[in-house]
């Protein structure tokens, strides 16, 4: 057990030892119950963790931490593209209140999950993504996964999202500090997971555009020259992982809700903008994302391990725009944060749904262009623009695009990250329909 956990069970026991009955009700529907949670104080935007008393909604088997919104397994395994395994159990306290205390550390790791989940349910229909998913989750609990393909490695200090059994999977975890699974910031970044597969990359990879069914597994030339699907799928992990931060940070309002857990990453992952970014945000340009690329893919010994630490250096970026999309919604049309924020998700949300589209679009009319081109300069450049893969353009572009009723000044804000990033063609700010886009 952990110090930290430990620390919480110390004063779950402290709190509630007189005057305790065993929780026994099957059927409690609604319970109040005490959890670690996070809170952001005096606008410093980095939270710390404190005790509060939240409601359980629609639980059907306390016992089991079963209801509406989660279901959990341990030592998981998968049949027929399921989740399978045994149910933990679930033991609370119940004080004089009629709160409820996890009594373990699987007790407080279900309740929290299923907390979050709930909340995430809700999120997702303010957003008009509630049919998206399936309810109840299914959440596996002491995950023994290995760390790579061949490896003997059990992971560790991990929480994944499995597309293909649908799943949110928690590995053990070991450092002194706050459990993935109680980080309600980790597990809204999960969350999100579930909707960016269902959304794009399922489609991605019925239509053959993604020829991996995994989210990453790269596939790298022998010279140093990367290749298109390689930068494709970096940059595609780069968005699913910073959308998913962008996601941690408007459940939780935290820069660093990551640091709380884990302390390699967490400081890479902040999301704190200072004044000078605010100005000067740009994404890395274009070929400067193809050079890196490259002398990553040619010098590396573990190349495919530093490919999917670039995919979410790219995707910190990307968490980056869209908080200060939100940000820049906020000023111009003199609303509140969870307004912009929830303009901003809403935005991420639709521009998901046509967002394989685009790219199987995007990549139709590069090839096409490709074989059309006639003079030696034609065709070198659109070869070129095949073999780059997707831009950080286009997927800028689909999320900003998607913002209802964007207004000009708005619309300027982005062309002008896109030109400090060497990114700008021939795009403008247009009206149509009195419709405001950067086409
Ligand atoms: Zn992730």
């Amino acid at each position: 057990m952990h110090i930290k956990s430990k620390l919480f069970f110390i004063t779950y026991f402290f709190l509630c030892s007189c005057g305790v009955n065993q929780a026994s009700q099957e059927n409690p529907g609604e319970i109040r119950v005490r959890l670690p949670l996070s809170a952001v104080q005096n606008d410093n935007q980095t939270a710390s963790y404190s005790f509060q008393v939240v409601p359980l909604l629609q639980i059907n088997s306390l016992s089991q931490m079963r209801g509406a919104y989660a279901r959990f397994f341990t030592n998981p395994s998968e049949k027929e593209s399921k989740l399978v395994g045994t149910s933990p159990r679930a033991d609370f306290l119940k004080n004089t209140d009629g709160v409820y205390i996890p009594k373990n550390e699987i007790s407080q790791q279900m309740a929290s999950i299923y907390y979050h989940m709930q909340n995430m349910a809700l999120f997702d229909k303010s957003i008009g993504a509630e049919k998206v998913n399936h309810w109840p989750r299914d959440i596996g609990l002491r995950v023994q996964l290995q760390t790579s393909e061949n490896s003997t490695t059990a992971d560790e200090n991990n929480a994944i999202y499995d597309g293909q059994l649908d799943a949110i999977l928690i590995v053990p975890y070991n450092e002194n500090k706050i459990p993935l699974s109680v980080n309600g910031g980790v597990l809204a970044h999960e969350h999100f997971h579930s909707l960016f597969y269902k959304l794009v990359t399922k489609k991605l990879l019925a239509t053959d555009y993604l020829t991996s069914k995994h989210d990453l597994t790269v596939h790298t030339s022998s010279d140093s020259n990367i290749d298109a699907m390689t930068t494709t799928l970096v940059v595609l992990k780069g968005l699913n992982e910073g959308l998913a931060d962008f996601w941690g940070w408007v459940y939780t309002q935290d820069n660093d809700f990551i640091l709380h857990s884990l302390s390699s990453v967490g400081n890479r992952r902040s999301l704190k903008i200072s004044a000078l970014e605010n100005e000067n945000f740009r994404f890395k340009s274009p070929s400067r994302i193809q050079q890196e690329l490259s002398v990553l893919s040619a010098e590396t010994q573990n190349e495919a391990q530093d490919l999917v630490g670039y995919a979410y250096s790219l995707g910190t970026d990307f968490a980056k725009s869209m908080k200060l999309l939100s940000l820049r919604l906020k000023s111009e049309r003199k609303i509140s944060d969870s307004e912009a924020q929830g303009l901003v998700a809403k935005a991420v949300f639709v521009g998901m749904k046509s967002l394989a589209d685009t790219l199987i679009a995007e990549k139709k009319s590069q090839q096409e262009s490709a074989l059309k081109s006639t003079t030696t300069d034609e065709k070198s450049n659109s070869e070129k623009a095949v073999a780059t893969g997707v831009s950080i353009k286009t997927l800028f572009l689909q999320f900003v695009n998607s913002v209802s009723d964007l207004k000009v000044s708005e619309c300027e804000w982005a062309k002008s990250v896109l030109a400090k990033s060497d990114m700008i063609e021939n795009e403008k700010c247009q009206t149509i329909d009195a419709k405001v886009s950067l086409k």
